[in-house]
């Protein structure tokens, strides 16, 4: 598959980067809403083109199934173009105007719709920030996260002996809209508190927790009491996340939570503190996260290969609309600047970004996989 894929892209400069992969790296300041995306002369550093590997040789005298080329001219892969993760909290019937941190149900729908139609495709936090999106080619993979743990955002009910989501909970509606439109894709990102405990309803801990897994879905920890984390001490921060991920993870043996989104939007005040979220001991339960993510409305988001992609701080915008940088504010602006927008190219092994676009990419990161640049046809 891999062959007819690069034959395919023959003409692009294929460039083998075998530096490592450096993605915990140090954080960079708070924010990161991005600029403009304009062309820029600045040079690129890919100076020496290096020929691509040659394909490892398939030990199978199978025939590999054949790959529909992707003609990049007509798709225009970004692979380091802007994306969003998604900020819900409760899904409620009716809302007042300043309950910006509810979203009704007909609006989580119509947020669906409106993502689908755009050719916006879900994806889990977990697989965008390990960098496997494996979104279709010439689609944009987006995030839905919900925090809190609140039984609006996910619950479960008992029917005829089964446990099933409640009627009308957040998850429930993406699944729904999710069968209905296949190739939406299904996931959401759940982060989670362990007082109260996580998502009233029918069934344990563990079964709600199990689920969330077994539907595509992740969990993440958002600290033991929704915990204001600039305020704590060392030892506060460490009990926080480690009693949830003892939750978590005596739910879900199975499973690694890598994620954690800061409560409030608030990291630990010092530098010095701050790696205490992510690696750290309490009562003898020892946890490590990878990746922090802020409250929305912090700015759209990105991959790792992004030079300002920052893992302990990444970005989310707040499902809503009517603020500026809330969901729809940012709709509306990739709507306008559509160069902007990730567009997969439908291999997650390969990274391919136009060449004027060159200078967004963190050669750093790009690791095993094969980075593609390409000329944009003129229009
Ligand atoms: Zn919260």
């Amino acid at each position: 598959m891999k062959r007819m894929f690069i034959r395919a892209i023959a003409p692009v400069l294929l460039l083998a980067c075998t530096l490592t992969a450096c993605r915990a790296g140090e954080p960079i300041a708070d924010g990161q809403r991005y600029g403009t995306d304009k062309p820029t002369d600045t040079p690129v550093t890919v100076s020496t083109p290096s020929p691509s590997p040659s394909p490892t040789p398939t030990p199978t005298t199978e025939p590999e199934p054949t790959a529909k080329p992707v003609n990049f001219s007509v798709v225009k892969p970004y692979e380091v173009g802007q994306t969003m993760v998604i900020m819900y909290h409760g899904i409620v019937d009716s809302r007042a105007d300043n309950e910006v941190y509810q979203r009704t149900r007909e609006e989580l729908r119509n947020d669906l719709q409106a993502l689908y139609d755009r050719g916006y495709r879900l994806i889990s936090m977990k697989d965008l920030y390990e960098n496997n999106v494996t979104t279709a080619a010439g689609y944009t993979p987006v995030v839905i996260t919900f925090d809190d743990g609140l039984a609006s955002s996910f619950s479960l009910v008992e029917e005829n002996g089964v446990l099933v989501p409640t009627p009308g909970c957040g998850l429930d509606i993406i699944m729904q809209f999710a069968a209905e439109h296949p190739d939406f894709g299904m996931a959401a990102t759940f982060y989670v508190n362990g007082a109260p405990t996580p998502f009233a309803g029918a069934g344990t801990v563990a079964e709600r927790l199990q689920f969330l897994i077994d539907n595509g879905c992740d969990v993440g920890n958002h600290t033991y009491s929704h915990a204001d984390l600039y305020t704590l001490s060392a030892e506060g921060i460490q009990r926080e996340m480690a009693l949830v991920d003892k939750m978590i993870r005596e739910a879900l043996p199975d499973y690694e939570p890598i994620g954690v989104a800061y409560p409030l939007g608030k990291r630990p005040e010092s530098d010095m503190l701050r790696p205490l979220v992510f690696a750290g001991e309490s009562d003898g339960w020892a946890y490590t996260y990878e990746y922090g993510l802020a409250v929305g409305q912090s700015g759209v988001s990105s991959t790792p290969n992004r030079v300002s992609f920052n893992p302990w701080n990444l970005s989310r915008v707040r499902g809503g609309h009517g603020s500026e940088m809330d969901l729809w504010w940012f709709i509306e602006q990739l709507d306008e600047f559509p160069e902007r927008r990730y567009i997969s190219d439908g291999d997650p092994n390969t990274i391919a970004v136009p060449n004027e676009y060159a200078h967004n990419v963190d050669m750093e990161t790009i690791g095993q996989k094969e980075l593609l640049l390409y000329d944009l046809p003129t229009e």
